[in-house]
């Protein structure tokens, strides 16, 4: 099938660990490679935020990264974007009526991508299929007033979910927040992520450690709702271990960040200043490296619309000590693959970690669970497979084709 993806900010070929480039990235570029695998022909629409990007750029996987004129070519926060969504939609359209190639179904990711994607499509009668990866209503909730989303982000994702052909949701708790937001059930189907099962695997190169020493890895873009500053405080609860915080700025810049600025002050005031120790961005191909070396991961957000981190760990064999949200609660099992915590205590937090570092036993049956289960459920090829489904069936509606005047 001729699949489109559009991922207006996150472009699969970006550097992670910024404040906006995390899983979604790595999301679009996973699941679209697994469908080249499986025999698609798939394009991915991003912005372009650079002036010397090409048009389009085939990537060693197979698929194209077309990058779409929409605003000035620079970096801009996500939140800045929705005013060149229109632009964005108008490009489609005219690529797409003009070119030679036609998508058979639109793939959104995020909302604003959603709403590009729509525009365009339903000038051209094809369906579309959305993502969400974030929702408005639960940014508001726990950022209140630090939320700077466009203030119509969450009606226009009730709409969104009204009028696209099919919402893939991808955890329990996510189709929650959307039947309360008011999408009807009948038009969602649960897909979670892939995890990389050859990146991310339990055997292969480790990056250094003290052997003397535990160590406890947490890892994501250094933005606070991730939940770091909770991992700090817990561990003066976690005696001799050490913390590696993987994410953020490359190296060389964590020194004029502001939010690792915090982070170390924060680690001084609580005495374990000489046990958390920031790395900074670290490339997609060397992350298996970091996960190997830790004895369990750490996921501490605040909340969390699916989680890649924790999956990525679970795959490479380690036992993960997560908070009980979104995602989290669907990709970890409590007791048999890792723990689950509330969030923002560090006392909780810390409690479990330190049990979890003094039972041997327990760890190394949550690590050979957790490999499993990422094996089992959540390898690329049976997501690609699925949501090659859904693709299929809402490209077997015929839909009439909206002409718009002028
Ligand atoms: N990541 C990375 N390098 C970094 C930090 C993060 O490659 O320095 C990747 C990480 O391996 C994962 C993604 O970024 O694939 C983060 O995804 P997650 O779902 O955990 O968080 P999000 O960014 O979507 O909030």
């Amino acid at each position: 099938m001729r699949i489109a993806m559009i991922s207006e900010h996150a472009s699969p070929l970006a550097i992670l660990g910024g404040e906006d480039a995390g899983g979604q990235n790595t999301h679009v570029a996973e699941l679209s490679a697994a469908l080249v695998a499986a025999g698609h022909d798939v394009r991915v629409y991003t912005r372009r935020d650079a002036v010397d990007l090409p048009v389009s750029v085939r990537t060693p996987d197979g698929y194209e990264v077309v990058h779409v004129p929409a605003g000035p070519a620079e970096p801009l926060a996500k939140d800045a974007l929705l005013p060149h969504m229109k632009e964005f939609s108008r490009w489609l359209v005219d690529r797409w009526r003009g070119g030679d190639w036609t998508p058979e179904v639109v793939h959104a990711h995020f909302w604003m991508s959603g709403l590009a994607g729509l525009a365009a499509s339903r000038q051209l009668g094809v369906p579309v299929v959305q993502t969400y990866h974030a929702l408005g209503v639960v940014k508001r909730r726990h950022q209140g007033v630090q939320d700077t989303s466009p203030a119509r982000r969450i009606g226009y994702e009730r709409e969104l979910g009204r009028s696209v052909d099919r919402v893939v949701a991808q955890c329990q708790d996510e189709v929650g927040e959307l039947v309360r937001m008011g999408v009807p059930r009948t038009r969602m189907t649960v897909v979670p992520s892939g995890v990389n099962l050859a990146t991310f695997a339990p055997l292969g190169p480790a990056a250094e450690r003290d052997p003397g020493r535990a160590r406890i890895l947490t890892v994501g873009r250094l933005v606070e709702r991730k939940g770091f500053q909770t991992v700090v405080r817990a561990m003066s609860y976690v005696p001799d271990a050490e913390c590696v915080v993987v994410g953020g700025p490359p190296a060389g810049l964590l020194e004029s960040d502001p939010y690792a600025r915090r982070l170390r002050a924060l680690a001084g005031s609580c005495g374990v200043a000489d046990r958390v120790r920031l790395v900074g961005a670290v490339p997609r191909e060397e992350m298996g490296r970091w996960y190997r070396s830790a004895d369990l991961l750490v996921a501490a957000p605040w909340y969390e619309p699916f989680g890649l981190t924790p999956l990525e760990a679970m795959a490479c064999g380690v036992p993960v000590v997560g908070t009980a949200v979104g995602g989290i609660k669907d990709t970890v099992v409590e007791g048999v693959t890792g723990d689950l915590v509330p969030a923002r205590d560090p006392r909780a937090l810390g409690d479990a970690v330190r049990d979890l570092l003094d039972d041997r036993i327990r760890r190394f049956s949550y690590a050979a669970a957790a490999r499993e289960r990422a094996r089992r459920t959540y390898s690329w090829a049976v997501t690609a497979q699925r949501l090659a489904g859904v693709y299929e069936e809402v490209a077997a509606v015929r839909r009439p084709t909206r002409v718009v005047a002028g």
